[in-house]
C-alpha cells in the first residue's frame, strides 16, 4: 500500500512492514479495507475525505510511543484524531500513519483535590460523566461529543469559562510522547516550555496522552436552556443579548442564535426551518439565584418555546448535541470581539435572513470574564482581550450545494469582520484559513512557539495541524 513521508514523497508500505508494527503494539492496526478503517478514518465534517495508509487505535502509551517510534524510522507522516471534530478535518491527512486515541477514554477523578486526570481520547461527555458523580466539573465546551484533545490543545470555551478562563488555564499537567518517542510530563515544575505551548499551540510537539484538568464545585443542578421568538422579534432579542450580557455575572453564560428553527421537540412542527432568534443561557450558580437572573429572557414578548429551566449539568451539557451531526457538511468563520454592538446586530439579522440551509447559524457566543484577567504572555492561547466570539457557522447535506452555503458564510463573514479585536479562535478555522490566519489567532505566541518546535520536534514531524514550523 502506498503511505506518505513527512517530506510528502510517496512510498510503499508493505502488509510485512505493518505486521512488524503489529506485534508492537495491543490495540488493533487498520489496513485499507479492513472492518474499522472507515469509521476511524471519517470525522465529522463531511467535507473531509482523507485516506491514511493505516490507523492504529492505540490502547495506551506503550501503543503511542511504539507508532511514533514506527513513524520515525519509516520517515512516514503522523496524524492524530481525538475526537475527530475539527471543522478543517486536521486529525485526517492522506497516506498518514494514524494514531486514533478512541479507546483510550479513562477518567480518574480526585475529589479531595478536585482534579481530573483523563486519557486524551475522552470526549466531553467522558470527563463531564465522571467528574459530576462528584458535583465537580471541569472547565469544557458546548458539544458533547467534541474530543478533550483538540479542544485543549488550541484554548477551549464553554458555559463555565466566564467564571475560570479558558479551558487550557485549567490544565496543571499533560503526559506528551514526543518525537523521539519518549514519554515526558509537561506542567510548569517539568518541561515548563512545552507545558506553555502545549496551551494553545496545539498538537505540535507530540501526541498528548493524558491532560490533568482542575476541577469545581458545578451543579449538580444548574438553570441552563433555550428561549425562541420568531425572527422578528430579533432586534429586540438582540438588543435585550447586548445589555444582560454587558451586565452579566460570571455564573451567568448567554449565547445568541439567529437561524432557521431545527426540528426539535419542543418547538411547534409548523415553525420548522423558519427563521427564528433564540437565546441559550446557562447559570452555573444556585439555581434560586438563576431563576431570577434569567427571568427577563423568559419575559419577552411571546416566546415560541422555552426550555429555560432547571436541569442536571451533564444535560446542560448536550443540549445543541443534535444541532452539530457527525456527517454534515460544515464551513465556518470566526471573529473574536470585544463587545456587541447595535450595529453589529443589525448585520448578524440581515445575514441570517440570507441563509441557505436550514442547518446554518449565525451565533454570538459570550466567554468575557475570568479569561480577560491573565495577560497575553500566560500561554499562547492569548486573546485576552475576547469577551465574545462571533461564529458564522453553515452546514448543508449535499455536495452539489457547496458553493452558495460557502459563499454566504464568506460574505457575512466579510461585512462583519469589521468588529473584530483582530483576533480568531484556532480552533474554529477552516480548511483555507492559512499562516495569516494562525498568527491572527495566535498572535506574537508565534515566534515562541517555533522555538519551543525547535526543541522538541526539530524535524517537524508533528505537522498535520495548525503547524508551526521549528525556528
Ligand atoms: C460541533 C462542534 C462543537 C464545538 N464546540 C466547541 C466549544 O464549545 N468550545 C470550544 O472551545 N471548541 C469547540 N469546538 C471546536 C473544537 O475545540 C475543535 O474542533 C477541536 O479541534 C476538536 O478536538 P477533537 O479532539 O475532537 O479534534 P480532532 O479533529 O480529533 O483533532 C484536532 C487537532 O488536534 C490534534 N489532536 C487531537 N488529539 C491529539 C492528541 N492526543 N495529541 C496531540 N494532538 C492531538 C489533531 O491532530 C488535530 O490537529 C467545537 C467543534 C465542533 C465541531
Amino acid at each position: 500500500m502506498k503511505a506518505k513521508t513527512t517530506q510528502g514523497r510517496e512510498i510503499d508500505l508493505k502488509p510485512e512492514t505493518l505486521d512488524v508494527l503489529r506485534m508492537r503494539l495491543r490495540g488493533p492496526v487498520f489496513a485499507p479495507g479492513d472492518l474499522g478503517y472507515e469509521e476511524s478514518r471519517t470525522v465529522w465534517n463531511a467535507m473531509i475525505d482523507r485516506k491514511p495508509a493505516g490507523i492504529v487505535r492505540c490502547l495506551g502509551n506503550a501503543d503511542v510511543i511504539a507508532c511514533v517510534q514506527f513513524a520515525h524510522d519509516h520517515g512516514i507522516l503522523l496524524c492524530i484524531k481525538g475526537g475527530g471534530h475539527n471543522i478543517a478535518g486536521l486529525a485526517a491527512a492522506d497516506g498518514a500513519l494514524m494514531i486514533d486515541m478512541s479507546l483510550m477514554r479513562g477518567v480518574w477523578v480526585d475529589p479531595h483535590k478536585k482534579l481530573a486526570r483523563a486519557q486524551a481520547g475522552c470526549l466531553l461527555g467522558d470527563v463531564d460523566r465522571e467528574t459530576q458523580v462528584h458535583g465537580l466539573a471541569a472547565v469544557l465546551g458546548f458539544v458533547s461529543p467534541t474530543g478533550i484533545a483538540g479542544l485543549t490543545l488550541g484554548g477551549g470555551f464553554g458555559y463555565l469559562t466566564r467564571r475560570w478562563g479558558w479551558t487550557t488555564d485549567n490544565v496543571i499537567a499533560m503526559n506528551v510522547v514526543t518525537a523521539d518517542a519518549s514519554l515526558v510530563r509537561a506542567s510548569s515544575d517539568e518541561n515548563a516550555d512545552l507545558f506553555w505551548g502545549l496551551r494553545g499551540g496545539g498538537g505540535n510537539f507530540g501526541v498528548v496522552t493524558g491532560i490533568d484538568y482542575v476541577l469545581y464545585p458545578v451543579g449538580p443542578e444548574v438553570v441552563g436552556g433555550i428561549v425562541a421568538w420568531p425572527t422578528s422579534e430579533a432586534p429586540r432579542v438582540l438588543e435585550l443579548y447586548r445589555t444582560l450580557a454587558e451586565k452579566a455575572p460570571p455564573e451567568l453564560t448567554l449565547v445568541a442564535l439567529v437561524r432557521p428553527a431545527p426540528p426539535a421537540p419542543w418547538l411547534p412542527k409548523e415553525m420548522h426551518a423558519k427563521p427564528i432568534v433564540a437565546l441559550l443561557a446557562c447559570y452555573s450558580g444556585r439555581p434560586e439565584e438563576g431563576e431570577k437572573i434569567v427571568a427577563p429572557i423568559k419575559a419577552l414578548g411571546k416566546p415560541i418555546g422555552d426550555v429555560l429551566v432547571r436541569r442536571p449539568y451533564v444535560q446542560m451539557q448536550t443540549l445543541l448535541d443534535a444541532t452539530q451531526p457527525k456527517g454534515r457538511r460544515y464551513y465556518w468563520k470566526s471573529e473574536y470581539l470585544s463587545s456587541i454592538e447595535p450595529a453589529l446586530c443589525e448585520k448578524v439579522i440581515e445575514h441570517a435572513a440570507r441563509i441557505r440551509s436550514p442547518f446554518s447559524a449565525v451565533i454570538l457566543f459570550q466567554i468575557g470574564g475570568a479569561l480577560n484577567r491573565l495577560n497575553a504572555e500566560h500561554s499562547p492561547v492569548g486573546n485576552r482581550d475576547a469577551r465574545y466570539l462571533l461564529n458564522i457557522t453553515s452546514s448543508w447535506e449535499q455536495a452539489g450545494a457547496d458553493e452558495p452555503n460557502i459563499a454566504w458564510a464568506r460574505e457575512a463573514w466579510e461585512d462583519m469582520k469589521s468588529f473584530s479585536t483582530g483576533g480568531t479562535y484556532i480552533n474554529f478555522l477552516t480548511g483555507d484559513e492559512g499562516p495569516e490566519r494562525i498568527a491572527a489567532a495566535l498572535g506574537k505566541g508565534v515566534r515562541r512557539l517555533a522555538e519551543i518546535k525547535a526543541k522538541w520536534d526539530p524535524q517537524n514531524m508533528f505537522r498535520t495541524n495548525r503547524n508551526i514550523k521549528p525556528s
